[in-house]
């Protein structure tokens, strides 16, 4: 058998045992699948060389509202009420979806430049998002998050439910581009429109994308209005009966834990939105320690300035070892599989991607670790958390497709999109 793409020399974190790294291995790569992992160099018709690289399963953001890249470093230093309410609620209201386009193909490239491969993305003008995910060549999970607030609500009406409808019709839960079903959150809809919601997830074997006690006041007044939390709320209405990816998680109680790992659900950790906000720290261990599913997510630019992954990664292994006063609370290995594996499982894609093994798709990374703040590696895993940065990314293939060479992205002409954005989107987000 003849290989598309044999990449050799590297040292490989395949992410399917704890801890291992292969050195001097080949990846080889056959009609966008991993075909060998191995010693060997089989024949390709393309071969890259690898040596001084580490090659590794490509990210998983699993929280982002992508398109939020037209208003990074717009609205920083705010309560999260009036960053909320005064900043992003009126600039998003004015968006269209020439700008929202704009800013999700910036914060693609940006995510592919940083090593990320697949993203579950919360926002507006999904069906047209999806069509540039498509062309660009990465794997998203899209929903648009139904807000039902006010007497006057028309669930036919909302533009969420309205595009929600297209996406599962036209993307159903398989493929590179797969529809979510969103509740907002807990405070924004009541449950018998988190009931409809529901309906699509069981007709149409989609995720629930929620975000979840984010917030004490958040979580506080849930209990007030239900005399339930908000994990306990959406598991009576039986939200958490098809699979359910919720966002931040900070303020959940061992109780929730429990209820979301009883039913296999997950939760993307967001530690620089959450700090940024001033919302608090998740408790990573905790919820690993009850067996929830837990991935790692940027949320939106807007709240974070970056959707560089590593940063989370670094991140959420400090906050654990910090919050529990024990530098074993989560080790590099844990942090690494929350952005790969843990996150693959999020998004209904165990089986397909964030591991380098036979039979999963090629979305790998490479990364350069020629550079002086990466030496010496006594041990890359160790690198990749502690000492790298999305910059030292020098490969991201998604489907065995290069997207990005290290000098050049190969499916985002970048002069145009910076362009788009700042002469288009910019002057909106200023209300010009
Ligand atoms: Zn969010």
């Amino acid at each position: 058998m003849m290989l598309d793409t044999l990449i050799k020399n590297a040292s490989v974190i395949p992410m399917t045992e704890r801890g291992l790294v292969l050195y001097g291995t080949s990846v080889g790569i056959k009609d966008g699948k991993i075909a060998y992992l191995g010693p060997d160099c089989p024949e390709a018709a393309e071969v890259i060389d690898a040596k001084g690289r580490v090659v590794m399963p490509g990210l998983i953001n699993a929280h982002a509202h992508t398109a939020m890249c037209v208003m990074r470093g717009y609205a920083d230093d705010y309560t999260l009420q009036s960053w909320l309410f005064d900043k992003v609620f009126p600039v998003e209201a004015r968006l269209d979806e020439r700008a929202i386009l704009s800013g999700a193909v910036l914060g693609m490239a940006e995510m592919i430049r940083t090593g990320t491969v697949s993203f579950s993305d919360m926002y507006f003008c999904q069906p047209a998002v999806a069509k540039a995910v498509e062309r660009i060549g990465m794997k998203a999970n899209l929903c648009n998050a139904v807000i039902a607030l006010g007497d006057g609500y028309d669930f036919d009406a909302d533009r969420a439910v309205i595009e929600t409808r297209k996406l599962l019709e036209e993307y159903g839960n398989t493929g590179a581009v797969r529809a979510d079903v969103a509740i907002h959150a807990e405070y924004t809809s009541p449950p018998e429109i988190w009931r409809r919601v529901h309906e699509w997830a069981v007709k149409h074997g989609a995720i629930t994308h929620i975000h979840l006690s984010e917030t004490a006041k958040e979580h506080e007044e849930a209990k007030e209005r239900h005399g339930l939390s908000p994990a306990a709320a959406f598991c009576k209405y039986g939200i958490m009966d098809t699979p359910v990816l919720f966002a931040h998680g900070v303020w959940l109680e061992d109780e929730d834990m429990r209820l979301i790992a009883s039913h296999g659900g997950s939760v993307a950790h967001c530690p620089v939105s959450n700090l940024k906000l001033g919302s608090g720290m998740a408790d990573v261990r905790r919820m690993k320690d009850h067996g929830v599913n837990v991935c790692l997510g940027t949320d939106g630019v807007c709240s974070n300035n970056s959707l560089d992954l590593f940063e989370e990664i670094k991140l959420s292994a400090l906050l654990a070892k910090g919050e529990a006063l024990d530098p074993t609370a989560l080790p590099a290995y844990d942090a690494l599989e929350m952005a790969t594996v843990n996150g693959a499982k999020a998004q209904g894609r165990a089986n397909e991607t964030g591991r380098i093994a036979p039979g999963f798709d090629a979305d790998l990374i490479m990364i350069d670790t020629l550079a002086p703040h990466l030496r010496p590696i006594y041990d890359p895993i160790a690198t990749v958390v502690y000492s790298a940065h999305g910059s030292d990314v020098c490969m991201t293939m998604v489907r065995g497709r290069v997207l990005w060479d290290g000098n050049d992205l190969l499916t985002i002409d970048i002069e145009d999109a910076l362009r788009e954005v700042e002469s288009y989107a910019m002057p909106i987000v200023r209300g010009e």
